[in-house]
């Protein structure tokens, strides 16, 4: 990894104004989960303004760029995504002071989005092509966050699916390094009892009091000994009113592991506690609100070369010595399906879901040069 080329050099300096721009001009565009209609347009316009060819919106609402892709050459996919877990669709506030660029979505992903994206015009601009048999997609995916359910992903790996050999997405800050997948389910529980007058029909059951029971029963659940694994209840609702036995009461609960058997049998353990409450006459109804996979079977040597090629890159641009880990990323889809992928940022920065989010404007000086060591690795 030897020091970046002169033209490098050269357009970064060039570009660097330009990079804060756009970053600030497309971090004020709404684009929540499943509507990323705005950032995708934007997105497109902004490839073709410098003559990128065949770039298309495809049906998940993902920008994808081809490069040198054939009907069936394997695929290098990079990625950095659009959405963000505001539900503004007006536009979102943005604030630079002290340094630092604030705005709800700055970092996660806005900031990596562009910086990519500029990368892609050196890449454009110089005629480069893919260095390898391969061809490169270049993605502004859509639906990475909760309620996208990695929307975008999918639809990448099933379009091309079979063809592709390395995946990346620029995601988070340059403090981590995500190669493996923390899967998770995630449910919606509701249960119904009988209910009626809190005076008159007392003894009938009360679907809040055996909602509170169920999260009881799962709080008592001692985790698989396999990775790490967590559960949580986050939130609830339900009832009538207050001289009303409740008829019907709802939760929200997920449990999530980086080990494949650890989620399974927390599978088994949660279908069971329902099955007890169905037993007890009450019903019970689940319904999934999303299901994200561990990491499968993956060729861990090109795993571990891809990892050791970022870290080599964190270091020379940020000084940082960045840990691996596990995480829930649009990584997962990909590592699932055995295809070597890694999650890592080109920012630093704080606050990420939070409306006080924020990313360094210095940053952004060291995470163009990191993105475009990193992206022309599979140019020539
Ligand atoms: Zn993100």
């Amino acid at each position: 990894m030897g020091q970046l080329p002169q033209s490098v050099l050269d357009f970064i300096e060039k570009n660097s104004q330009h990079h804060f721009d756009i970053t600030c001009e497309l971090a004020q565009i709404p684009a929540p989960s499943n509507h990323e209609e705005k950032r995708a347009e934007w997105v497109k316009n902004y490839l073709e303004s410098f003559g990128a060819q065949g770039v298309h919106i495809d049906k998940a609402l993902n920008v994808v760029w081809p490069i040198g892709v054939t009907e069936d050459n394997p695929v290098v996919v990079m990625m950095a995504h659009t959405d963000v877990v505001f539900p503004d669709t007006t536009p979102l506030p943005l604030e630079i002071r002290d340094g630092k660029i604030f705005c709800p979505g700055i970092g996660d992903d806005t900031t990596n989005l562009t910086t990519m994206l500029v990368i892609g015009k050196y890449i454009q601009e110089q005629g480069l092509k893919p260095a390898g048999d391969y061809g490169v997609l270049i993605v502004a995916n859509s639906g990475e966050e909760g309620l996208g359910n990695l929307k975008g992903t999918k639809e990448i790996c099933e379009t091309y699916a079979g063809r592709i050999v390395e995946f990346t997405t620029f995601d988070g800050t340059f403090s981590f390094l995500c190669d493996n997948a923390v899967g998770s389910h995630r449910y919606e529980v509701t249960l119904k009892t009988e209910g009626g007058h809190s005076y008159g029909a007392f003894g009938n059951r009360n679907a809040i009091a055996f909602l509170a029971s169920m999260i009881s029963t799962l709080y008592t659940v001692k985790v698989p000994p396999y990775g790490k694994t967590t559960y949580n209840v986050g939130g609830i609702s339900g009832g009538t009113s207050v001289n009303t036995i409740a008829q019907s009461a709802t939760m929200l609960y997920e449990y999530r592991s980086d080990d494949q058997r650890s989620l399974a049998e927390m599978e088994v353990m949660f279908k069971n506690v329902i099955e007890a409450y169905r037993a007890m006459g009450v019903e019970v109804e689940v319904n999934v609100l999303g299901i994200r996979p561990c990491r499968g079977d993956v060729d861990m040597d090109k795993l571990g070369t891809m990892v050791k090629r970022a870290q080599t890159m964190l270091k020379t641009h940020t000084g940082l010595d960045v840990p691996t880990g596990s995480g829930s990323t649009d990584a997962n889809i990909p590592l699932s399906l055995g295809i070597p992928a890694i999650c890592f940022g080109l920012l630093d920065g704080a606050g990420a879901h939070t409306r006080e989010e924020w990313v360094s404007i210095e940053s952004l000086k060291q995470g163009l040069p990191l993105c475009a060591e990193y992206m022309l690795h599979y140019f020539k």
